[in-house]
């Protein structure tokens, strides 16, 4: 049985259109007729999320504090390791429903997993090799986000194949395993793969997954940080960007997360191949990775909250542009020519690359998931969307539907206080 809803204002693929009636039916869009009488608020097509570890949600702020040394990237990943290894299936299925129903009030409608937290905390497999993909799985239909697990392959602690370290031991597998894992998931969820990194995986390994991949979803990590670049080059005289485009058939269904140390002809090859650019500004400001030059870049992005050290979509898009703004000192650097306020530039282009990456049809149209997000009604829809992203003036959504079902009613998701007091307890018991 179909659904209809008319809103004041919608974000069509076209442009702002008014007095929109969005009709969906199993969850998909079936109608999108504009031009009907009345209805209310402003209607945006649903934000994916395309990188997320939830479980690092649980030690979100606990990091924050300088060690003995100079803190980076790398101290952080220490301690992300020392929380990682405590974690039980039960644990990582609190979190991720916590973190999942607090995605969905801020508007991320579907999540990319890139999960890796495979094995048991001795480094054993468990008796199903995707028990933890399961308990994933299990935390996104209860929260109603819509999931692509992204099982990772994990086999090296560094480029050319070195052996991983035991603070790795969580992660790896053989790729017989990991055929297990990848089976086990696909019962659960759509998947897509995910080499860790090309310090983790071989070029025949990397081989491998691509075959093996088809066309589903390829999401890697690449060129986050100065350090690996630098490796990269001391390895095999290219760099990580230009070498992953080198010697593999990466295309539209590959998402390049980070890829924030590229060069020119590196962004025009990226454009050129029509990979989709994975941003996680907040956490990029975070672990203090470097800037990424989307000013320059016309390819295909999109966002995600990768450490969920903070999870708002509104706030990651603001960070995206406020970086441009401080590296190029201009304004409105995101902006289009068919989408000249830089807000609505950002979430138009931000939700149709998410979708890419994620394998889904984008926007509001025919054929999509029916997941929008509702803001109150504003003087006009560009302004509720510049307020909503640079003002914070729209810290509870009127509404968010995901897949046909409205899941978020006045900023709030109905599991929301059950799934905090789990949460918190976890967190406790890991401190
Ligand atoms: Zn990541």
């Amino acid at each position: 049985m179909s659904s209809s809803l008319i809103f004041r204002h919608a974000l069509l693929p076209t442009g702002w259109a008014e007095h929109v009636r969005l009709v969906f039916e199993n969850g998909l869009i079936t109608g999108v007729i504009p031009g009907q009488s009345g209805g209310q608020g402003i209607a945006l097509p649903g934000m994916p999320n395309l990188h997320s570890h939830v479980f690092q949600r649980a030690f979100a702020g606990l990091t924050e504090r300088r060690g003995p040394g100079a803190d980076s990237f790398w101290t952080w990943r220490d301690l992300m390791y020392r929380f990682a290894h405590a974690l039980t299936p039960d644990d990582l299925e609190a979190v991720a429903l916590h973190g999942y129903i607090e995605m969905l009030e801020r508007g991320f409608t579907h999540v990319a997993e890139f999960h890796y937290l495979h094995n048991a905390p001795d480094g054993s497999a468990y008796a199903n090799p995707a028990e933890m993909s399961a308990r994933l799985a299990a935390a996104a239909q209860q929260a109603g986000i819509g999931l692509l697990l992204l099982p990772v392959f994990y086999a090296h602690g560094g480029f050319g194949g070195q052996p991983p370290g035991p603070a790795q031991r969580r992660f790896v597998s053989s790729l017989d395993h990991y055929d297990a894992i990848l089976e086990g998931a696909s019962r659960l969820a759509p998947t897509g793969l995910a080499p860790h990194s090309l310090r983790a995986v071989t070029p025949d390994e990397l081989a491998h997954l691509a075959g093996l991949a088809g066309p589903r979803p390829v999401h890697i990590h690449i060129a986050e940080q100065t350090a690996e670049v630098e490796a990269c080059l001391a390895w095999c005289g290219q760099r990580p960007v230009e070498h992953l485009l080198a010697t593999t058939p990466a295309g539209p269904n590959w998402c390049l997360v980070h890829a924030t140390h590229v060069t020119p002809a590196e962004l025009t090859a990226m454009a050129a191949r029509g990979v989709v650019a994975g941003l996680c500004p907040i956490t990029e400001a975070n672990l203090g990775d470097g800037i990424f030059p989307a000013a320059t870049f016309t390819g295909a992005f999109g966002i995600g909250s990768d450490s969920n050290v903070l999870i708002d979509p509104f706030a990651e898009l603001q960070l995206l542009e406020y970086s441009q703004r401080f590296s190029l000192r201009a304004r409105n650097v995101m902006a289009t020519p068919g989408f000249p306020t830089t807000a609505t530039a950002l979430w138009a282009r931000a939700s149709e690359g998410g979708a890419q990456a994620l394998g889904l049809t984008s926007g509001l149209r025919p054929g999509a998931p029916a997941s929008f997000v509702v803001l109150p009604e504003a003087p006009t829809p560009d302004i509720a969307l510049s307020q909503a992203v640079f003002a914070q003036r729209a810290s509870a959504l009127a509404q968010v539907w995901a897949g046909g079902v409205q899941q978020v009613a006045d900023g709030a998701h109905r599991l929301a206080p059950s799934a905090r007091a789990r949460f918190e307890a976890v967190v406790r018991k890991l401190m």
